[in-house]
């Protein structure tokens, strides 16, 4: 992947992340105005492009025929985040007590499905359960936003149009070849689609057929979007039989400064340093090598190996590939296991899991505040509406929802 590759798949990896946490899906801001005589001839001009070479013109112009544009879509691609979440934040909501729960069901009724996967791939079954919990929630946040309308207004306004046309001719192709019904071929607002919300390019990489009936189908078959998300990681370098890796405890005055998750060093040689596991045991030597992640100064510290690094290529986000590797822990865990690492975050108010955002929200309803329905989405309105209580209790006011405001709002 070359760097702009690099930038643009984690501007867009971000901007996707705030569709997977909740954040509300509309733009706040008023949409441009599109001329649709622009927009069809912008279409026209696309049909016999060499992008477009693959797509018959009956597929074109079945798919694109009466197409609005979308304009919405405009915003959200310009749309800078206003608000940046700590790491514990996002864990919180990724990795809580509801998602966990998900994860050891489908891990075990998939089981068999998953071990077939392992032996062609190598990624293990648990691994491929975590990128699906925070992916699409096992399948339930697959994104409504039909996109051939989405992908096409990109290819033809907008900063990114050269890189959304491949995607937009992806898509088509999908379509032509028969993988996904017209009316299935939904996702995000920037493209990416299914179970394994693989932007269509990444369809043509790395989806698998495993349920056998000709089609690669990652939207309706459960199968098929395992088998393509083991496939992806494969792709990416995913070595059979080695962990992500672990938490660990670092000796007394560790200068952790320096930390990379990229700097990958020999265990012995951590083991050398004086790092342990988590509750004091030797390093395994079920990694080979492995380099060092601190997210926040003070909290837990991670050795993580080559696997790791497949999760982190999924998205662009370290805190995206660690909501991974630790809901991957889980779901194959016993239950009585934790949920919080050893070392704790360094907060003393911890971030909220999906239901107790929408007790937040209940709660916020019930002093008078206009947010809407108490649906787990921490929105604008929701931020304007807890300002407005911190004020009230003397918190700091900045929008976020933690444990300190729910705790006070419980208080009443
Ligand atoms: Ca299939």
């Amino acid at each position: 992947m070359n760097q702009i590759d690099r930038t643009r798949r984690v501007h867009l990896a971000l901007l996707a992340a705030a569709g997977l946490l909740g954040l509300p899906a509309q733009a706040q801001d008023t949409p441009p105005a599109i001329d649709p005589a622009q927009f069809s001839a912008c279409l026209n001009e696309l049909k016999g492009s060499q992008a477009f070479r693959a797509i018959t013109p009956g597929t074109f112009a079945q798919h694109t025929a009466n197409l609005a544009a979308d304009p919405t879509v405009l915003v959200l691609l310009n749309r800078q985040p206003e608000f940046t979440m700590p790491v514990w934040d996002y864990l919180a909501v990724l990795v809580d007590d509801e998602r966990v729960a998900d994860g050891r069901a489908a891990y075990a009724r998939w089981q068999s499905t998953l071990q077939k996967i392992e032996q062609q791939t190598g990624v293990a079954p648990q691994v491929v359960v975590g990128v699906w919990g925070v992916e699409s929630n096992f399948g339930q946040n697959l994104g409504g936003r039909p996109l051939v309308q989405s992908l096409a207004t990109l290819s033809c306004f907008g900063r990114r149009q050269a890189y959304f046309r491949g995607e937009f001719a992806s898509a088509l192709r999908i379509l032509q070849e028969g993988h996904i019904a017209p009316d299935k071929l939904s996702g995000s607002w920037a493209g990416a689609f299914g179970q394994t919300q693989f932007m269509p390019s990444t369809f043509f990489r790395s989806a698998v057929d495993f349920d056998g009936d000709g089609r690669r189908d990652i939207v309706d078959s459960v199968p098929d979007a395992l088998a393509s998300t083991a496939k992806f990681l494969q792709n990416a370098g995913y070595r059979r039989g080695e962990p992500w890796g672990f938490e660990v405890r670092l000796p007394a005055g560790y200068d952790s400064s320096g930390a990379s998750r990229k700097t990958k060093r020999p265990i012995t040689a951590w083991r050398a340093d004086g790092l342990t596991l988590a509750d004091g045991a030797p390093l395994p030597d079920s990694l080979p090598s492995a380099g060092l992640m601190v997210p926040a100064r003070g909290g837990p510290a991670f050795l993580v190996g080559r696997n790791f690094d497949t999760l982190y290529s999924y998205n662009a986000s370290e805190n995206y590939a660690l909501a991974i590797a630790q809901l991957s822990n889980l779901v194959a865990a016993p239950a009585a296991t934790p949920m919080a690492f050893a070392q704790p975050w360094p907060t003393d108010d911890p971030g909220l899991s999906r239901a107790q955002n929408r007790e937040l929200q209940t709660l916020l309803l019930a002093r008078g505040h206009d947010i809407g329905s108490a649906d787990g989405m921490i929105g604008a309105k929701t931020r304007e509406a807890i300002k407005a209580e911190q004020q009230r209790l003397g918190h700091r006011a900045d929008g976020r929802a933690g444990q300190k405001l729910l705790a006070a709002l419980r208080r009443g």
